[in-house]
Order: C-alpha cells, then structure tokens, then sequence
C-alpha cells in the first residue's frame, strides 16, 4: 500500500434510463438531445474506449448503469495505479431565473440519491472480496432549484459526499450570481467545489448559448475568473481540466493564464484553489 491514497476524484457516471422522473432509480440519458458534431466525436471516442475494455452498448449510443458500474469496479479492483475512485452525481439544469428544470435540454441526470446509495453497496461488495479500495460519492445540487436549500442539506447530513460538482455551462450556472448563502453551506460542511472551468464539448449545452442554438465554444459560465466569488466565500475550489483546449485549433489555450490565477489566489498558508489536471491528455495525442 502507498503512504498516501491515490484517488481518482473525477469519474463520471453514465447510463441509459429514459425516464426522467424515475432518476432515483436509474442514470438518466438522452442521446437525442441535438447532438452537435462536436459532442458526436466525444461520443464516439468514449463509446470506442468503452467497447475495447469489453463494455457492449446498448444498441442506441448508450449503455446500462449496471454494465459501466462493473467496468469501473473491476477497473478500480484491477488497477496498480489508483486505490480509490470518486463517482460524480450531476443535476439537472435549471432556470436561474424561473427556478423550473429544463428537461429539454438535459443529457445525463444522475442524482444524489440514486449514488449515494450505489457507492454505499459498491463498498459493500469491495469489503465481502477483501479488497482495500474504495468508492467514494461526489454529490452534484443545481443552485437554481427552488429547493436547492433541501437537496444540500440531505447530501450535507444524510450522504458521505466528499465533493460538489458543477458543470456551469451545461447546468446553466452563475458562478458569480447571488450563490452565498449556497457557497457558506459548503464552506461550513468542508466540501469542495469540483467546478468545470474552460472548454465543455462532452454535452451539447456546453457548446449552446443560454439563449439560442448558436455555438459558443469559449462559453462564457465556464470561465476560471469567476472561482473568485466561491473562493471569497471561504470554499475550496478544484477547477476540473485546468482551462485547458479540448480541441486545440478552436480553443484557446488558457493553461497558463490559468496557472497565473492560482498562484495569485493561492497566497497565505491555505490553498483554495486544486488544479484537477483530468483531461489534459485530450489535447496531448500529439
Ligand atoms: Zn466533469
């Protein structure tokens, strides 16, 4: 065993449920969510990987939760390189105006209810084969819900979350908006903020205007600047991929700028800002 634990703390979940009332139940997916060109080749790269680890799709660019569930699980009992792996919630986008859940434009919902209960059994059957690793459960509550104070409180008192996970431009997000009474609670409970900063192509909202179908690749809610609202409210930050191109003849490559800006934020003796370095090899195949 290593003096310290490797963890992996940003694994996404997927799955194929269809119905988006039933997500305590099931990972909700809608591959027909206007796919873009962009999204496409992501899908088809992560559908790719999956196949040649021995993972089938279901026929319809998707797979079950219970087939993706054992794929990670065998990964994280076979690995050399990791002891622990944090599995990622992601709420559903809402309003920030309205407060109302925008089922139209919703790709993946996968709620806190239904993985904090999966990580739980996932330990379960790890200790029963005597195997030292762990799964841990990164919760994901959308401030825009009119009961966001609810939602968090339940991960807060009733879950073992170890993390918060927002993808602003998919989520539709106002990092900078009136979030602190949202921001406080998490200070006070220790749970980081795992926030995607810099190009998103992995839903198509990400590459969406709020307002339109136009694409908007540098979008403007996944900026890093905007970390200084939570960061001034006492939370801890991971910016998730660094601000880096996912692909770089579009992108700006902000990587530096980036660097700049934790080291600025980062004086004193606490850090409140964690480079999540997940991705950077997207852009590194050459
Ligand atoms: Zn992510």
């Amino acid at each position: 065993m290593q003096p310290f634990e490797r963890i992996d703390m940003h694994c996404h979940v997927v799955g194929n449920g269809k119905d988006i009332n039933k997500v305590d139940e099931d990972v909700y997916f809608n591959p027909d969510n206007s796919p873009n060109w962009f999204t496409r080749i992501l899908y088809a790269m992560i559908e790719h990987d999956l196949k040649s680890s021995g993972v089938k799709p279901d026929g319809s660019q998707a797979i079950k939760a219970a087939d993706y569930f054992a794929f990670i699980g065998k990964t994280l009992a076979e690995s050399t390189e990791i002891d622990s792996i944090v599995l990622l919630a992601m709420d559903a986008p809402y309003d920030h105006v309205t407060h109302e859940r925008l089922d139209d434009i919703t790709t993946l919902y996968v709620s806190n209810r239904y993985l904090s209960e999966k990580v739980k059994l996932f330990n379960e059957a790890l200790d029963r084969q005597g195997i030292k690793k762990r799964f841990y459960f990164g919760a994901s509550v959308n401030p825009n819900r009119i009961n966001w104070k609810t939602e968090l409180d339940y991960v807060i008192n009733e879950t073992d979350a170890v993390l918060m996970k927002w993808i602003p431009s998919v989520q539709h997000i106002h990092v900078e908006g009136s979030h602190d009474e949202f921001y406080k609670a998490l200070a006070d409970a220790k749970l980081p903020l795992l926030c995607h900063i810099g190009p998103e192509y992995s839903f198509p909202e990400g590459v969406r205007d709020i307002d339109g179908s136009r694409l908007n690749p540098s979008n403007d809610l996944d900026r890093f600047g905007l970390l200084i609202k939570p960061i001034s409210c006492g939370v801890t930050v991971i910016a998730a991929h660094c601000s880096s191109p996912v692909f770089p003849l579009i992108d700006r490559d902000e990587t530096l700028k980036f660097y700049d800006f934790m080291k600025a934020m980062n004086t004193g003796d606490n850090i409140k800002i964690w480079a999540d370095t997940s991705a950077l090899s997207l852009s590194s195949e050459d």
